[in-house]
């Protein structure tokens, strides 16, 4: 019987079905094959080796994981072919996919974002167009339907040094506060209309529970007791290996970001390995801190994952509105992505979150280092603002700075520019940017800085 015949006959079939059955039809429901208990929200095709020895511990407990990467990773390097750009995002899907495989993680799916060399959140937030990107990011949360998320701090701290890592973090909490709203991105949860509909999604909005960060600050001392911390060196099993073990078998297939390391893997015995793996500086075997960020649950903020985690569908909450900031007469705060994270915190409940004290950022050594400054003049009266910077000897500001008159109502934001020593120190040196009006001090802002050896641009 040809094929044509076959589906012929099956629709006499079932139209003859529904003649004779004229009981209560079934509702179909969601896909169950797409519904995960933790979603894993992330910028490149690698960025899960920071909580991958968690991830395998969920899954040994019967829990669902799935992940979600904004970008293919083609600014990256490839030390396995000729191929980068896209070809390169290409080849580190591959790898990205093997590697979730040996994890046991098996829905990974890639959103349009561009891989963005640069430490400046704005910027990849704008490369991968902010907007078109977090409709992605709600329609996988409403597809997936997770009870908790785990992504990036978006948070500057020296060594968290990829404006992506960041940009994924602040997607996921926007999705986070906005998938369960149907007003948000209303064609994925309005009713398809037609058999063949490629437009309405038939989805439902969707509320997690709990929202968990993690990060590559280089001190990741500071985030202790900030969220619960799980210890790798237990023995999965499943696995019949520790958890950082299985959590190296993984990273192994990232080949073309880390080939020489993976080979050095390669050629080493077990017992070498765990003490490679207890070493400070590779740290396979310490455990995975997460930082807590946010839950619609009564829980303890270092308490397990899953502490109060309710079954089924949450109901949406709006966020509460923050605020308005409080400005007066003449001041000066500092601008650009540190700017940014106070309003973020603010519009979403993150006030609580962890941030550097002092802002905080590592440049390579010798570059220009750029301090972004907001002045203001919430004031009744014309006012002249005087600028002065401060900084570590054999550092220097590119111009002098000139003097500034702002009328009532003017907000000015503006970039010192500043030559940094060339050398490389891991000291941390400080800039500040003192503002002065009728010869008054009015604010300073400071910058706290370490001059790496390279590194992605501020
Ligand atoms: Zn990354």
């Amino acid at each position: 019987m040809s094929i044509r015949r076959i589906l012929a006959l099956g629709l006499v079939l079932s139209l003859s079905v529904a003649a004779q059955d004229r009981g209560a039809q079934p509702v179909p429901k969601a896909d169950d094959r797409l519904k995960t208990d933790v979603l894993l929200i992330v910028a490149h095709p690698d960025d899960e080796t920071g909580v991958s020895a968690y991830l395998a511990q969920l899954m040994d407990q019967g829990k669902r994981v799935a992940a979600v990467y904004l970008t293919h990773g083609e600014a990256g390097h490839n030390n396995m072919g000729r191929e980068r750009g896209p070809s390169l995002g290409a080849a580190r899907e591959m790898e990205l996919r093997h590697a979730m495989a040996q994890l046991g993680v098996q829905n990974v799916w890639f959103l349009d974002g561009k891989d963005t060399p640069s430490q400046d959140v704005l910027q990849s937030l704008a490369n991968w167009r902010h907007g078109t990107n977090l409709e992605e990011v709600v329609r996988m949360v409403r597809i997936t339907r997770p009870s908790v998320i785990i992504t990036w701090l978006p948070a500057i701290f020296i060594g968290e040094n990829h404006g992506d890592h960041q940009a994924a973090g602040v997607l996921a909490m926007e999705a986070f506060d906005s998938a369960g709203d149907p007003s948000v991105f209303p064609a994925q949860v309005a009713q398809p209309r037609k058999v063949n509909e490629t437009l309405l999604e038939g989805l439902a909005p969707w509320q997690p529970q709990k929202m968990y960060f993690f990060s590559d600050a280089s001190d990741d001392k500071q985030f202790k007791g900030k969220g619960p911390e799980y210890p790798t060196t237990a023995v999965s099993p499943t696995r019949h290996l520790p958890y950082w073990r299985v959590a190296m078998d993984e990273f192994r297939f990232h080949l073309t970001q880390y080939r020489s390391y993976i080979d050095k893997l390669g050629s080493m015995n077990e017992e070498q390995l765990t003490k490679l793996a207890g070493a400070d500086q590779d740290g396979w075997s310490g455990p995975v801190q997460l930082i807590f960020g946010k839950s619609l649950v009564p829980c303890t903020p270092t308490g397990d994952v899953f502490e109060g985690i309710k079954p089924g569908l949450l109901a949406f909450v709006r966020p509460s509105a923050p605020s308005p900031m409080q400005h007066s007469g003449i001041s000066i705060e500092i601008g650009g992505p540190w700017h940014f994270y106070e309003n973020f915190r603010r519009a979403h409940n993150l006030t609580e979150m962890a941030k550097a004290e002092t802002p905080e950022i590592s440049v390579a050594a010798g570059t220009t280092l750029q301090l972004p400054v907001i002045l203001r003049n919430d004031g009744g009266e014309p006012a002249e603002i005087t600028l002065t910077a401060t900084m570590p000897d054999g550092w220097a500001l590119k111009n002098t700075l000139p003097r500034y008159r702002l009328e009532p109502g003017d907000v000015y934001p503006l970039e010192i520019e500043v030559t940094t020593a060339g050398k490389k120190s891991d000291q941390i040196s400080e800039i500040a940017c003192r503002a002065e009006a009728a010869g008054r001090e009015v604010g300073t802002v400071k910058l706290r800085v370490r001059l790496a050896g390279g590194g992605l641009p501020q």
